[in-house]
């Protein structure tokens, strides 16, 4: 096993390149990003951030609604180039 294995992408990579969905067991590339926070545990202005599919951001941003959390959700730009 070599350094370099583990950087040019094992199982759970999480580069900018390809970020798989937050949801459990989704392999799906994610395309959004739900901004969160916690006011219990966190500072007014920190984000937590959970990526998602096509197919869970709806999922996932009703998860985060229902409990109080959710903030905002916007598209997952990859960049280009
Ligand atoms: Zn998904």
């Amino acid at each position: 096993m070599s350094f370099l294995d583990s950087l040019s992408g094992g199982p759970q990579t999480q580069g900018p390149e390809r970020t798989t969905c937050s949801r459990k067991a989704c392999r799906n590339t994610a395309g959004w990003q739900l901004l969160w926070n916690n006011p219990k545990i966190h500072t007014p202005d920190r984000r937590k951030i959970w990526v998602a599919c096509d197919e869970h951001v709806d999922w996932l941003q009703d998860y985060l609604q229902l409990r109080g959390l959710w903030k905002e959700t916007l598209p997952l730009k990859h960049e280009e180039g």
